[in-house]
């Protein structure tokens, strides 16, 4: 079956007010309607999520969020569990972010994430990428280590609910994302991890994404030159506009 595209919205610690928040996500509601085939995904801070009704009937459009509890409850001042987010909606969480593995989250860490959101029938976006290139290709062997920490404990029957996030630290946040052909080696790289922890077919049934400075203009050229089968977006998912035509690109995709 050929797998849907995806396009996920990763607004990080933006807005600043609910107010905004809720103009934000009023406006990406209005225009997603109209994607048909692509599934839209945003991921808004978690404490503005009980207000903005995350809860939607839609199987093209959902809530997600950018970080869980690694426990699945207990004493762990300020955390969010993956049962409470459940609660709210949440269809899908990011898990590993470079910003977060910088703020010290680490691939066990990642791992219980994993285990604690599959439990809950939300899923797991994994994000992966290497802080830097290097002539020996050294870079692979971070990335094969992120995957295969993070997914120790993902059994096959589950590997397809988890969504792997390739994003290279040089284009997070950055003037311009990677080539499509170095995301195309990656994506095949990633591909060949999974197929020798889980076999081939259920590799190729993995929803692998790129993400790192996408906007409208290069999506298109990101998702057919890497193969991809869509994208993680920083910040141009904080403009309705510009994440409603990126989704349109995924859907002519599709
Ligand atoms: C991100 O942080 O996941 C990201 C892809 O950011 P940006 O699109 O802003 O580069």
């Amino acid at each position: 079956m050929k797998k849907r595209k995806m396009v996920i919205g990763n607004w990080k610690m933006s807005p600043d007010t609910l107010k905004e928040a809720q103009v934000l996500n009023d406006s990406i509601k209005r225009k997603i309607g109209s994607i048909k085939k692509t599934i839209a995904v945003i991921c808004p801070p978690s404490i503005f999520f009980s207000t903005l009704k995350t809860r939607s009937s839609s199987k093209k459009f959902f809530y997600g969020v950018q970080n869980v509890a690694k426990e699945r409850g207990g004493a762990y001042t300020g955390e969010v569990s993956a049962s409470m987010i459940k609660s709210l909606g949440a269809a899908f969480a990011i898990v590993g972010h470079s910003e977060r593995r910088a703020m010290g989250e680490t691939d066990e860490d990642v791992c219980k994430k994993i285990q604690a959101l599959l439990a809950e029938k939300i899923r797991p976006v994994l994000c992966v990428g290497e802080s830097a290139m290097d002539e020996n290709a050294n870079y692979l062997s971070f990335i094969k280590n992120q995957l295969t920490k993070g997914l120790s404990g993902v059994v096959a029957a589950n590997i397809t609910e988890v969504v792997i996030a390739y994003e290279p630290l040089s284009a997070i946040g950055a003037k311009n994302p990677i080539t499509s052909h170095e995301i195309h080696q990656r994506n095949i790289f990633i591909k060949k991890v999974l197929a020798d922890l889980y076999g081939k077919a259920k590799a190729f049934d993995v929803t692998i994404l790129y993400g790192g400075s996408v906007n409208p203009d290069n999506a298109r050229e990101l998702v057919e030159g890497g193969e991809v089968d869509g994208l993680l977006v920083g910040r141009a998912s904080l403009n309705a506009d510009d994440f409603f035509r990126i989704a349109k690109v995924m859907d002519s995709l599709s």
